[in-house]
């Protein structure tokens, strides 16, 4: 079939499209930024506008390619590793978290540390230690290489497995299975997550559940906000990081409820015009580590080609905030005329 130029331009610019259906965006409602994201990126801006460039940052501070290169504009040079940090420099760890080997790295280098590590990954460091305390074997749904599961396992190497694909829960090796408990990564898919306890639970029937859940609020509320649009979408736009644990999942949810093609995307200008062929409804949503003004970008992409509606699907109103790291709220309390803001 050929289009007159005409009829081209209408197609791509019309709220209607030529089969009659009409084009409008469904925004989930949270997307974005988490409690734990927001303290850590203001934590690095914070230690640069107090101590002044460069500051250093062992890993990626979150996983969004957007805020690390901007951070890196401004005076942050992100290292793999503690022993790239000059001795004695300032060195921030990432909201995902690290080991106590880390910790004793950075010691014995000299470095001065602020630790971003977000509350609720802390919080199932502190599970894990207990547990091993008390001589429990810890299974650790996770995935394999994430920078948050290489923490928290470094608590307790000698107690933790990692159970990440279907084929681990084979591979799993209990001492007593009265005594054994599973925790998981806080930015994984909710629904595969208790696939993979109820694999584990037809091998060792008495397995303890964590004492609260570890998959944080931001990963479940994203989910659970994408589940109620993905039926009605034909396309599903997850603004975020391919490195980004939780946005990765915000897709797959989106495809498992019902959604008929999903795309991570870190910019939109990497939305690509052949997956709005035929399109109505699309759906936008973003990652936990995803500053807002990159969904907007999203949006005006969109508007430009006919998708001007816009209706916000809201499944919760967040409230959660974090106090900065103790390190640095002392440096700013006793500087009372450096930079102030969040606290
Ligand atoms: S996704 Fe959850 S655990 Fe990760 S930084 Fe955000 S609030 Fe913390």
């Amino acid at each position: 079939m050929t289009t007159t130029p005409e009829a081209s331009d209408r197609a791509a610019t019309d709220p209607v499209d030529d089969a009659g259906r009409t084009k409008r965006v469904l925004l989930a409602k949270p997307r974005g930024y988490c409690a734990g994201v927001d303290r850590a990126v203001i934590t690095v801006e914070k230690a640069l506008e107090t101590y002044g460039p460069p500051v250093y940052v062992r890993k990626e501070i979150v996983h969004n390619r957007h805020v690390v290169d901007t951070l890196t504009e401004r005076g942050v040079i992100f290292v793999d590793e503690t022993d790239e940090v000059p001795e004695g420099a300032l060195v921030v760890f990432s909201a995902h978290g690290v080991s106590p080997k880390v910790h004793e790295e950075a010691q014995e280098r000299n470095l001065r540390t602020i630790d971003a590590t977000c509350p609720l990954v802390t919080k199932v460091h502190k599970e894990v230690n207990r547990f091993a305390r008390d001589d429990y074997d810890i299974l650790l749904i996770g995935h394999e290489g994430h920078e948050e599961v290489e923490g928290t396992a470094g608590e307790a190497p000698e107690r933790v497995q990692l159970v990440d694909k279907p084929e681990d829960v084979d591979k799993v090796n209990v001492r007593d299975p009265n005594k054994v408990v599973w925790l998981s990564q806080t930015t994984l898919s909710v629904d595969e997550t208790m696939e993979r306890v109820n694999q584990l639970k037809g091998r060792i029937p008495d397995l303890q559940a964590p004492p609260s859940d570890d998959i944080c609020y931001a990963t479940s509320n994203r989910q659970d906000a994408v589940k109620a649009m993905a039926a009605e979408c034909d396309l599903v736009i997850v603004v975020g990081s391919q490195n980004s644990s939780n946005s990765k999942r915000l897709v797959e949810v989106a495809l498992q409820a019902g959604a008929t093609d999903s795309h991570l995307i870190d910019y939109a200008e990497q939305l690509e015009d052949s997956w709005l062929e035929g399109v109505g409804t699309v759906g936008v949503t973003s990652g936990a580590s995803v500053p807002d003004v990159l969904v907007f970008q999203v949006l005006d992409h969109l508007a430009e080609r006919g998708w001007t509606d816009v209706d916000e699907v809201t499944t919760a109103n967040e409230k959660v905030t974090f106090a900065l790291p103790r390190e640095l709220r002392k440096d700013l309390d006793e500087n009372p005329n450096g930079p102030k803001g969040v606290r």
